[in-house]
């Protein structure tokens, strides 16, 4: 890991730099012009906000990529919120880094920008926080290298020449597509569209995807009959495949729930226990860690007591810290009362409650559009293919293999709306 030193505040400004006159923009300045030199302010240029605004060195080459060289001095404002994409000055288990945050769902992931820098995740029992967004407009490298860099982005963002009659060809219907490697044809991407054309088409957003195309080999597409049939595909081929572009890592066998057992919510798995099937759980979670963070993040948003929620081990008779510093509403001293307690949390968790899968057994979801008829066959939220007819789709009704939090996720309303058209199996 990149090694920084500890971020200091700016100095009181301001920081006064001689102008020149924005008119001389080549040539030599006019003796004319010589007495009407401007003064800036760097400090109101660069900084937004001065108070929360810190710099620090970087050590290390793991931002190289995109110009934070070793020994780069960085600003890192602590008063932006930080999003999806920005630069952020990270501490991970009590070290500095800067990287770039990536976040996807509930995912966090800080990306390095060197090749030889694996991108952090964060794993079960580390502690991750963002310190401060890496202030964008102070270009830490040399201008001759900022330009060459301008340069080779604008000559990346362009479809490669052999993908473009794929595109040219590709459908404006619903769908998945394959972008292929060159080694052994597999799948470096898997997406899907209600329109596939114009997707590809836009498939030239981020550096990320520039690359991405550089090393396609070919473009590949299975038409759907509508959007269920194209989420449901995409979902299933990304498990099977693994393409490497696909950051989701959907892994289903540390699936987690919540349930409440004697009023006290517990950590259960999908290994255990069918998620299809039985009533009152809360939330679907990728891991024990994440359940009790999203239960932990109720009871500060509900000020409900870590005591009674098993989070925290209450000494007897004694109250907890948050009420102290009023995030806990005081069920611990005697503030309200355990049920009115018990009450909140039932009806906080109401609105994570997993549906039970409503049939007694396999169903079909018909989708159509101009050119193709498809029944999705579904049991027990699990997705188990398409066929075009009811007799082929009565062939597909094998009992599903554990839980799928995929289809769970995509078919829960269309089924429960019965916003589709289904047919019993
Ligand atoms: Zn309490």
């Amino acid at each position: 890991m990149q090694a920084l030193h500890i971020p200091q505040p700016l100095p009181r400004g301001p920081w006064w730099l001689q102008a020149l006159p924005a008119s001389i923009a080549a040539g030599f300045p006019s003796p004319a012009e010589d007495h009407q030199v401007e003064r800036i302010d760097l400090m109101q240029q660069l900084v937004k906000h001065p108070q929360a605004t810190f710099y620090i060195r970087v050590r290390g080459e793991s931002m190289r990529d995109v110009g934070i060289l070793d020994g780069s001095v960085v600003l890192v404002d602590r008063a932006i919120a930080p999003a999806d994409g920005q630069i952020v000055l990270a501490v991970v288990d009590g070290d500095f880094t800067c990287k770039t945050l990536r976040l996807q769902g509930e995912r966090m992931r800080l990306q390095a920008a060197h090749p030889d820098y694996p991108d952090i995740v964060p794993k079960d029992g580390q502690s991750v926080e963002i310190w401060g967004v890496v202030e964008p407009d102070m270009p830490p490298e040399p201008a001759s290298r900022r330009r060459r860099e301008d340069f080779e982005e604008s000559r990346v963002y362009e479809y490669p020449q052999h993908l473009r009659t794929a595109i040219e060809d590709a459908p404006t219907g619903p769908g998945v597509y394959i972008f292929h490697g060159q080694e052994g044809d597999l799948p470096l991407y898997i997406g899907k569209s209600i329109n596939i054309r114009a997707r590809l088409l836009s498939h030239l957003r981020t550096p990320d995807e520039a690359r991405m195309l550089r090393q396609t080999q070919r473009i590949s597409h299975i038409r759907t009959a509508g959007e269920i049939g194209a989420l449901l595909l995409e979902a299933q081929m990304i498990k099977a495949q693994h393409p490497l572009f696909n950051q989701k890592l959907r892994r289903n066998k540390q699936l987690c729930s919540l349930r409440l057992s004697g009023g006290v919510p517990e950590v259960v798995h999908s290994k255990d226990i069918d998620f299809a099937t039985q009533a009152d759980l809360y939330g679907l979670f990728a891991s024990r860690h994440a359940a009790l963070d999203s239960l932990r993040s109720l009871a500060d948003q509900h000020k409900l007591c870590y005591g009674p929620l098993g989070l925290e081990k209450l000494p007897p008779g004694k109250a907890c810290f948050r009420a102290a510093i009023r995030q806990c509403a005081g069920v611990c001293r005697g503030d309200e009362t355990p049920q009115a307690h018990q009450q909140r949390l039932f009806s906080s968790l109401l609105a994570l409650r997993v549906e039970c899968w409503p049939y007694g057994g396999a169903v079909g979801l018909v989708e159509r559009d101009a050119e193709l008829t498809q029944i999705h066959v579904v049991n027990h939220w699990c997705y188990l293919g398409s066929a075009t007819t009811a007799e082929q789709a009565r062939q597909l009704t094998t009992v599903a293999a554990g839980f799928d939090a995929d289809g769970y996720k995509i078919l829960c309303r269309p089924v429960l709306t019965q916003s589709v058209e289904i047919l019993v199996l």
